[in-house]
């Protein structure tokens, strides 16, 4: 019989992330803490040799499938995971079409995890973020709006123009490029100008981006000033 194996945190993280953070049976989203972790064909319905090849043939799987692998699992909800306990569906068209998405997302999850796997401090990061969730003292959504209120380098290509490095809130489109003046647009419409001189005087005293800037004003966090200053 197949062993149910242990996911390491980033394989659980990956395969969260490769369904978009919701449940694989209802599609309603589930935060990282509380995601359960469910087996696509229980690993009882394979417990013998017979049982294993019947439902190999069934499902038409690989003769060496690994039912306790990422491509038997997918992230549940805790309601869906109770009223799905072990039950073994019917292998129809949709059960077919379902297993072979799952075994795509497996390849997505298997991916996201390498990245953690590749990087301690990544994986050191993470542990942490999920104990604090656990504990309560931050929600996913905290971290969400942490992450859209930091300034990121956001890398963008100006048509026929070398690549462009700004300082800016991501959103922003490269429209025009003068030298190290750049015009850039939001997708309102709204425009604004930046530079790539990396020169202090670009760089907004309220928010510490580059602007961009309209006038005085710096379109990332709306404060007045005056970029000379
Ligand atoms: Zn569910
Ligand atoms: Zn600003």
């Amino acid at each position: 019989m197949p062993t149910r194996k242990q996911l390491s945190r980033p394989e659980r993280f990956g395969l969260w992330k490769a369904w978009d953070g919701c449940c694989a049976w209802c599609a309603e989203k589930v935060v990282f803490k509380d995601v359960q972790i469910d087996h696509l064909i229980p690993l009882d319905a394979v417990a013998s040799d017979e049982t294993r090849e019947e439902i190999v043939s069934r499902y038409s799987l690989p003769a060496d499938f690994d039912f306790s692998g990422l491509e038997n699992l997918v992230p549940s909800c805790s309601r869906c995971n109770r009223l799905k306990s072990s039950q073994v569906f019917e292998p129809s068209p949709a059960l077919i079409l379902f297993i072979s998405s799952v075994r795509l997302k497996a390849g997505l999850a298997r991916h996201i995890a390498n990245a953690f796997n590749a990087d301690e401090k990544k994986e050191k990061l993470l542990a942490k973020v999920e104990a604090a969730m656990h504990r309560g003292d931050i929600t996913e959504s905290d971290i969400t709006e942490l992450l859209a209120s930091l300034p990121v380098l956001v890398r963008k290509a100006a048509v026929a123009q070398p690549d462009v490095y700004l300082q800016i809130a991501p959103g922003w489109e490269v429209v025009e490029q003068r030298g190290h003046l750049v015009t850039v647009r939001a997708s309102s419409g709204r425009t604004g100008i930046t530079s790539t001189s990396g020169h202090a005087s670009w760089i907004c005293p309220s928010c510490g981006q580059n602007g961009p800037w309209n006038g005085v004003i710096c379109l990332s966090c709306g404060r007045m000033s005056d970029p000379g200053d």
